[in-house]
């Protein structure tokens, strides 16, 4: 499996992975999270877990259960450490931290390094019987609700390290502290290369026409990937350049405001008969692959972003994207570089009208975006470092 990286990771990353492999060969690496689908880390930890394994490393991926309540509870707690007032009495920090005790029953904690993903799982750390315990924040820790990230801190500080995805959303945890982005992986199918006539017939399905260049957003339908604003932005590149515009996702089955997102999306897109609104199913991966593929010009317009992975796999098929100046789009966009940072309506106009005017430049950024990510976005690379904290801590 790991060879398969061979000629499209970086070579010292698979070095060290390897050697990183040997020094803890048949050692026992587990992860906790909180769902099995769905989701960035369910994502990532589906292609991770039988990574490690391939180079020795006894990796165990174990999820914890609760009920509605439980996950009510576990989403407010999400939604103040992000900095959105929640009311979380005494009675619920109880009941999150009761579910996690019945679930450390029921799950073997034993092995020598546990990665425990996010809040929800966070209590177990008073269950600990062996290894190096580590509790990794994928979400925006900058700027929390402060009674909220008081009681969370309890169980953080009992950790023997945290990683957070981005500098900006770490905060003093008082144990050592790591920065660790998430990653794509180039073999999963919505990153493996696609033949051109998947790509054509993947329109032809969506009827989309491919006779002009092609601008597109792959987003939730959520405010906050400013689903509006690229609309705006596109109809000012309309009045200059022929093209057609793609926005497409899924409506968030746990966001009850996605349909009215959507709502407000087609009713604002109106009847222009070249914007194409997608819903897609969930499991569309090889569908945003071609979709991403066939694109001329990618967009992720965000106001506000965790670290946008629809970023990196954009650029790892060779489109320079134009991002919001927020969150993890800033690591992965070097202006100029490898993307466009705006902050308008009219600056995303003006970044798109560049690219369509100038596909020679349009081609030299997307392949600068692709090295950009092999060199730093890729799952090999998280891998090596999850492993690098494992060993150092350990020594
Ligand atoms: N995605 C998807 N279907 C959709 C919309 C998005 O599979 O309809 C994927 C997208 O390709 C990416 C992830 O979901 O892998 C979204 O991650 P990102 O960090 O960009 O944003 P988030 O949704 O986590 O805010």
């Amino acid at each position: 499996m790991i060879t398969q990286y061979s000629g499209i990771s970086p070579k010292g990353d698979l070095i060290l992975l390897h050697k990183l492999g040997e020094k803890l060969n048949n050692r026992s690496f587990l992860h906790i999270n909180s769902t099995r689908a769905g989701g960035g880390v369910a994502e990532i930890l589906h292609r991770m877990i039988p990574l490690l394994k391939d180079i020795g490393i006894d990796a165990r991926w174990e999820v914890i259960e609760g009920d509605e309540r439980f996950f009510d509870i576990t989403k407010k707690i999400h939604n103040s450490i992000q900095g959105n007032f929640e009311n979380i009495t005494e009675d619920m920090w109880h009941y999150h931290y009761e579910v996690n005790r019945i679930n450390a029953e029921r799950l073997n904690l034993d092995a020598d390094a546990i990665l425990i993903h996010d809040p929800q799982p966070a209590p177990l750390i008073e269950f600990r019987k062996s290894g190096i315990w580590i509790w990794r924040c994928h979400i925006d820790f900058s700027n929390p609700i402060k009674e909220s990230c008081d009681h969370l801190l309890r169980y953080c500080q009992k950790y023997d390290a945290a990683i957070f995805s981005v500098a900006k959303f770490a905060r003093a945890v008082g144990i050592d502290e790591f920065i660790i982005p998430p990653s794509i992986d180039p073999l999963s199918e919505k990153n493996i290369e696609l033949t051109n006539e998947e790509i054509i017939q993947t329109l032809h399905k969506f009827q989309i026409p491919h006779d002009r260049p092609i601008i597109l957003q792959i987003s939730r339908f959520d405010r906050f990937k400013d689903p509006i604003g690229v609309i705006k932005a596109y109809r000012l590149v309309k009045k200059y350049n022929d093209s057609i515009l793609i926005l497409a996702g899924s409506p968030a089955t746990d966001d009850p405001e996605g349909e009215i997102v959507i709502k407000e999306v087609q009713d604002y897109a109106s009847d222009d008969p070249d914007i194409y609104i997608l819903l897609l199913p969930p499991f569309s991966d090889r569908e945003i692959n071609a979709l991403q593929r066939a694109a001329t010009v990618v967009l992720q317009k965000s106001l506000k972003e965790g670290f946008g992975l629809t970023v990196s796999e954009a650029m790892w098929k060779g489109k320079p994207v134009i991002g919001g100046a927020t969150g993890g789009i800033p690591l992965q966009i070097v202006h100029g570089v490898t993307g466009f940072l705006v902050h308008s309506v009219e600056g995303a106009a003006f970044r798109i009208r560049q690219f369509l005017n100038n596909l020679e430049m349009t081609k030299r950024m997307g392949e600068k975006a692709r090295e950009h990510v092999r060199n730093n976005f890729l799952i090999t690379r998280q891998i090596r470092d999850y492993l690098s904290v494992w060993y150092a801590m350990e020594n």
